[in-house]
């Protein structure tokens, strides 16, 4: 199973400890192993969220009886299925992927899932592909895990199309434990950490590579 905290550096809260702790809490079924196993199979990265954080979106969302949910950065489709299972009946998850190879290998994982009519994935970058889907808003939450050097952008989006009692949800929040660093793409991190206070309630989960939750004020 591919480590998410091997990717940062970070060396505990790994093995089977947390194995455990998945295996108990945030289980698979075939559809979510499938699609969890689909970056490795298709030659793509395993980049996607471990499975308890993948059942910490699906809650939270559950929590605030989200309905209409934007993701930037579909993959294979893990923590779109994920989403998709929080929502009532009628409920979409807009995912967003500019890779065509991974949109196509998402829709796959997708439609074993048997969630098509729920998850839409809009090939395209996401600044490109964030304004049309600003007919369909207020959004219930914004799940954002795609190019790091755009998440104060997409955070702005967020926080004007997000409703009043809905969720920012950013991953990668300590962005690989470089957050502090003098780098463009760290500032533009750390931006997206502070536009998001003035807007939402916010807090850094500590993930193995840190997960920002914020309400809408
Ligand atoms: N959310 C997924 C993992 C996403 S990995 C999960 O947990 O299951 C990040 C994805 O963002 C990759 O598939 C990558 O191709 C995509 N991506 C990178 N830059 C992008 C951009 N500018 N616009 C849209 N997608 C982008
Ligand atoms: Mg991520």
């Amino acid at each position: 199973m591919a480590d998410a905290a091997s990717r940062t550096g970070r060396t505990y809260f790994t093995g089977p400890l947390l194995e455990w702790c998945d295996q108990v809490h945030a289980p698979h079924d075939e559809a979510l192993q499938r699609a969890y196993d689909a970056p490795t199979a298709a030659g793509m990265p395993p980049i996607h969220v471990a499975p308890s954080e993948g059942k910490l979106l699906e809650l939270l969302l559950r929590m605030v009886g989200a309905k209409k949910v934007v993701e930037l950065g579909t993959l294979a489709g893990y923590s779109a299925i994920r989403m998709a299972r929080a929502l009532p009946e009628g409920g979409k998850v807009w995912s967003i992927e500019f890779d065509e190879r991974h949109a196509e290998v998402a829709r796959t994982s997708i439609a074993r899932a048997g969630l098509s009519g729920t998850i839409e994935v809009c090939v395209g970058r996401g600044v490109d592909v964030l304004p049309t889907l600003e007919a369909h808003g207020p959004f219930c939450a914004v799940f954002i895990d795609a190019d790091k050097e755009s998440y104060d952008v997409y955070g702005r989006w967020a926080a004007a199309h997000v409703r009043q009692g809905g969720l920012l949800l950013g991953d990668n929040s300590f962005f690989f434990a470089n957050l502090l660093h003098d780098t463009p793409v760290a500032a533009a991190m750390r931006r997206f950490h502070e536009e998001a206070r003035a807007v939402f309630e916010t807090v850094n989960v500590p993930t193995p590579d840190g997960l920002l939750v914020g309400v809408k004020r």
